[in-house]
């Protein structure tokens, strides 16, 4: 699905309303990183941020190392999640108001989707036990694919 220029700056101007709305400044930097987010909807490792910023706005060069604090900064204010999605690295996406979460393959490092409802009854669960709000906002659930597990077990044994 191709997005709009209009859709991803009306993302990035709530996003940025959020932001401004807990007092929080917003620098051209930081607004850049936000855009950065928001363009496909996609999750991106600082390396990939980095090169998105270079493509759409040369004149802005910054480092990883700034790029990174931006990031923690918005994972501080609950906006964007952090998840290890094994090979591909470490990865930051916008959280969305309905989250998801990935299975990801340690073998052949296919991911597929997940719906949150898997983990709906986790939270409700160690929120009863425990009185304790999980924030489990996008996961990443290693082990391995149905393809890969068919073929180890497939695998003449050893002994
Ligand atoms: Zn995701
Ligand atoms: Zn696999």
């Amino acid at each position: 699905m191709q997005q709009s220029m209009s859709e991803k700056r009306s993302a990035v101007s709530r996003i940025i309303r959020q932001i401004q709305a807990r007092g929080e400044r917003v620098t051209i930097q930081r607004r850049l990183v936000i855009e950065a987010l928001c363009d496909s909807n996609d999750h991106k490792t600082v390396g990939q941020i980095q090169q998105y910023i270079q493509h759409e706005h040369g004149e802005h060069d910054f480092s990883e190392a700034t790029i990174y604090r931006i990031l923690q900064w918005l994972k501080a204010l609950d906006l964007v999640a952090q998840t290890d999605m094994g090979a591909v690295g470490i990865v930051y996406a916008l959280v969305p108001d309905r989250p998801h979460h990935h299975l990801v393959c340690l073998t052949c490092g296919a991911t597929i989707k997940l719906e949150d409802d898997y983990f709906c009854a986790l939270r409700e669960r160690v929120r009863k036990d425990f009185g304790f709000a999980a924030r489990i906002d996008h996961m990443a659930v290693y082990g391995q694919c149905r393809a890969c597990s068919e073929q180890t077990s497939s695998l003449p044994s050893s002994s």
